[in-house]
């Protein structure tokens, strides 16, 4: 028998965590940080408590207690991609359990470099493992990571293949056709896996009635603003997300059409590049110059006596109050001028604190007469279309839709039934906790 039990991430986006048990064993489905939830309790403070405990009281880290009876016999832990809502909680939460992570080289690394920086030495054993490869965990269970698109290289689904069938997991994806780094989606192995019993999918967009763009749009987005507009003699600032390493590879590709020295500023951004070069798939630094520290951040503005030179690569798209992005405007790291160009590529995730906090920054720059380009960005979640198109394809008998809200899990839901599945008959909407078993 499969049995489920959600333990983060249901009727709400963040920590995302689920324990699949297959008879007498146990695998966890990422271990992410609800990174409002975290990030609200943290920014206030250089010293705070992140005890598991402390961190679960606040809810910013699964609540592993829905799964007490099962802890004995967990077997492995598996990353699906290298996102803090997917496994941002490992540092907090992977002593508990004794056994090994599992995800892809990019994923791994992440989860090393993460784990450093919290200055925690991590028991588990951690294991990278081949894009469209397979493993077993044991005689009754093998696992395969199948190379999926998202805005983060290197994301897998994973499938878990028992003798009652087999579980997919696929949080988060989009259908990206073009995308301008890493891997394509292996729709040709997708299209073969036969008798899925289950299928967790991401749902966060299911709601909206379209196919996501690839990531080449975006590309061509950026292009527009960095290669088109009039820049002669002005800064050019970009913030985007630290993970997202094929929209950064874009910005360098651009910043080299323009004969600017790409520089990246931040600590965040020093992280996921640096897992990117540590396993071979990007060499940034071969052109683009890396600042981590604060302080030498703030030298390397105060002695730029040409900006113009630079395309400076920033943190703070959303607007965080620690961020390069945020000291350039308001500690005077930066002498901002007329029609000085900033781009953010991204979206503002519509939550209170970071809507204020990015329209502080955005009317502070208009005070400075600063160009402000916004949502230069496509989404790394594929919408509704991407997920029909996907259970189109694998046909699951049962699916639970994750990584939503209740009103997106209900659209989600119309989709469903739309493709022939009734509500707790073959698809489920559930909440953390809640078990579900399949014979
Ligand atoms: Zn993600």
């Amino acid at each position: 028998m499969i049995e489920i039990i959600p333990v983060g991430g249901f009727r709400e986006v963040g920590k995302n965590c689920t324990a699949v048990k297959v008879d007498d064993e146990v695998i966890i489905l990422d271990m992410g940080l609800h990174l409002q939830n975290y990030i609200t309790y943290t920014q206030d403070e250089e010293e705070v408590d992140v005890s598991y405990e402390k961190l679960r009281e606040i809810e910013a880290v699964p609540d592993i207690s829905v799964i007490s009876e099962w802890m004995p016999m967990v077997k492995a832990i598996c990353v699906s991609h290298a996102h803090l809502d997917h496994i941002g909680a490992i540092p907090f939460l992977a002593s508990h359990f004794k056994c090994p992570i599992h995800g892809s080289p990019y994923s791994i690394e992440v989860v090393k470099i993460l784990a450093e920086d919290k200055g925690v030495k991590l028991h588990n054993k951690l294991v990278a493992h081949e894009i469209n490869s397979k493993f077993k965990i044991s005689g009754a269970i093998e696992i395969e990571f199948i190379g999926i698109t998202h805005s983060v290289v290197q994301t897998i689904m994973i499938v878990i293949h028992t003798k009652y069938g087999a579980l997919v997991y696929v949080n988060d994806f989009k259908l990206d056709n073009q995308p301008t780094l890493g891997h394509k989606t292996n729709l040709g192995r997708i299209a073969e896996l036969k008798n899925v019993k289950v299928m967790i999918i991401d749902s966060l967009y299911a709601g909206r009635p379209i196919k996501t763009p690839s990531e080449s749009v975006a590309k061509e987005l950026l292009r527009e603003v960095m290669v088109s507009t009039n820049s002669k003699s002005k800064a050019m600032i970009i913030s985007t997300f630290s993970s997202h390493l094929a929209r950064l590879k874009s910005i360098i590709e651009f910043s080299r059409q323009l004969k600017r020295k790409p520089v990246f500023l931040g600590r965040s951004l020093e992280k996921y590049v640096r897992a990117g070069e540590n396993i071979g798939i990007i060499e940034f630094s071969k052109e683009a110059k890396i600042i981590k520290y604060r302080q030498e951040v703030q030298k390397f503005l105060k002695n730029c006596k040409r900006p113009e030179d630079y395309v400076f690569i920033v943190t703070g798209h959303q607007g965080e109050p620690k961020s390069v992005l945020a000291r350039m405007i308001f500690n005077n790291y930066f002498h901002f001028k007329t029609e000085d160009i900033v781009i953010f590529s991204c979206t503002i995730i519509p939550v209170p604190g970071t809507i204020e906090n990015r329209e502080k920054m955005e009317s502070e720059l208009r005070k400075k007469r600063v160009r402000i380009f916004r949502d230069i960005h496509v989404s790394g979640h594929g919408a509704r279309e991407d997920a029909r198109d996907l259970i189109n394809l694998i046909k699951p008998k049962n699916i639970i839709p994750a990584h939503s809200e209740i009103k997106t899990a209900e659209q989600f839901l119309e989709l469903a039934e739309e493709l022939g599945y009734r509500e707790n008959k073959n698809v489920f909407i559930v909440k953390n906790g809640h078990k579900l078993a399949f014979k």
